[in-house]
């Protein structure tokens, strides 16, 4: 079974200091353009919570949408 995470990041509030996707250990979250992070793929997040729990602007919510049942 694979947990899924849904990523959301605050843009109003997100001031582009490039934590989220340095830390992010599987590059959901990549650089985007003018610094500002990028959801790459909600699919490779871990829920880690390393971004969230490091932004200093309190940006990012990481939701875990469901639990995936193996078919
Ligand atoms: S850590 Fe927070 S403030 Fe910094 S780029 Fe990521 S979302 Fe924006
Ligand atoms: S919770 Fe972890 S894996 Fe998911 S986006 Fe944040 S740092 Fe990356």
């Amino acid at each position: 079974m694979t947990k899924k995470f849904s990523i959301e990041i605050d843009f109003k509030l997100c001031k582009s200091c490039g934590i989220c996707y340095w830390v992010c250990p599987t590059h959901a979250i990549v650089k985007g353009e003018l610094e500002a992070p990028k959801i790459e793929s909600n699919e490779k997040c871990i829920g880690c919570m390393q971004c969230a729990n490091l932004c200093p602007d309190f940006a990012i919510n990481i939701r875990q949408a469901g639990v995936r049942v193996p078919s």
